[in-house]
């Protein structure tokens, strides 16, 4: 070898400690970029997303799959070139899920894609981020010509997603026991008088409706005191379920205490409101609940009431749904009042439709 080509390799050799010393500055500098925007996300799917962002960018590794445990509901996003049924099977066995585990699967694109292949599943590897409760797994497919510092950052990155998700998941825990109710899993009071207080004031500052309604179970004493306070709580829970389900996305519905329940109907006039209180009381009407052996039937007085524009200074819409409440139990229970005016119209037959209890008001 000459003199010349000996420099010339040395040189080279240093020209390559420098750029390798150069890519490791950069991809440093990368991973604290990518890291602070991780920590300021708050969705678990979103966090992962950065992770994922820098995995790929910095070791060529490439996330396929992000599962979580929210309750008795998964939730899990997969890269569309997974085969998805073979992706489910690999998560419901990962969360050793049982017959009522519910695993909602999307497909999510965690790179920008370049490359035309499927995916094996074969040679995924998984990462374990969360608690037992918010167990959630990053499913991903490492490049074996990582070399060795990448290893140290992909598992940098894989520990800043897992304390990430596990304090976000922390604080939704925290904060949804502040306001949920554990029994039924609705709102609970101190969280209605918060939702009614920004609802209230939307409403006034676009001039638009709204509208409340409390119902509450009818002589429900008397279930406690016939099937045991158990069989109530089953009561309460199904019931409150129901009329959550028969309710608008937006609607804002609460438990207010022990059987009583109450709802804020955003855009949503009086009448209106009054058509979906009795609707959701002919379904409580019809409602079996099966405890055991046993099948309870229960119903419901509702009270009705509507914000009022002209008086919004003292607004008394919740005392004006409980007095309404009040007169429903005095009236004989199991309706709801105001009820609708009936329209009788000259020459006509008066009708009671719909099993209202209509009435002149
Ligand atoms: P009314 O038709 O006048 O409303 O009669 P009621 O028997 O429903 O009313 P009352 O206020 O006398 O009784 C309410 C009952 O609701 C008594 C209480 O034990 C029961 N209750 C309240 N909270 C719960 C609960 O969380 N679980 C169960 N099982 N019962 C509850
Ligand atoms: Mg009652
Ligand atoms: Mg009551």
């Amino acid at each position: 070898m000459t003199a010349m080509n000996r420099l010339s390799q040395k040189i080279s050799a240093a020209v390559c400690l420098f750029t390798r010393l150069d890519r490791r500055d950069a991809d440093h500098e990368k991973l604290t970029r990518y890291i602070v925007a991780l920590n300021r996300e708050t969705l678990p799917l979103e966090i992962i997303k950065h992770g994922a962002a820098c995995l790929k960018e910095i070791t060529n590794q490439r996330v396929l799959a992000f599962a979580i445990r929210n309750g008795n509901r998964i939730d899990g996003w997969a890269d569309p070139k997974t085969d998805e049924k073979s992706v489910q099977e690999l998560i419901l066995n990962d969360f050793n899920a049982t017959g009522t585990t519910a695993l909602n699967l999307r497909t999510q694109s965690f790179h920008p894609d370049r490359q035309a292949c499927r995916f094996n599943l074969g040679n995924l590897v998984s990462y374990e981020t969360g608690k037992k409760k918010s167990l959630s797994k990053i499913y991903m497919i490492p490049d074996p010509r990582s070399c060795g510092y990448h290893g140290d950052i992909a598992n940098i990155v894989l520990q800043s997603c897992s304390l990430a998700v596990s304090r976000q998941m922390t604080i939704k825990h925290l904060s949804n026991t502040a306001m949920i109710d554990p029994l039924t899993g609705c709102y609970n009071r101190r969280e209605f008088a918060n939702q009614l207080k920004s609802q209230i004031a939307g409403a006034v500052r676009h001039d638009s409706d709204l509208a409340v309604f409390m119902f509450d179970l009818d002589h429900f004493k008397k279930v406690n005191d016939r099937y045991g306070h158990l069989a109530g709580d089953q009561v309460l829970k199904e019931i409150s379920l129901l009329v959550r389900q028969n309710m608008r996305q937006g609607d804002v519905f609460a438990r207010y205490g022990g059987e009583e329940f109450i709802a804020i109907l955003p855009e949503t006039d009086k009448r209106k409101a009054i058509e979906l209180a009795d609707r959701l009381r002919r379904k409580i009407r019809a409602r079996t609940v099966l405890c055991g052996s046993r099948a309870i039937k229960v119903t419901a007085s509702f009270g009705v009431a509507s914000l009022d524009h002209q008086n919004r200074e003292t607004n008394t819409i919740i005392g004006d749904a409980d007095k309404m409440l009040y007169k429903a139990k005095l009236k004989g229970r199991n309706m709801v009042m105001p009820g609708l005016m009936k329209l009788v119209r000259p020459g006509r037959e008066e009708t009671w439709d719909h099993g209202l209890r209509m009435r002149v008001m």
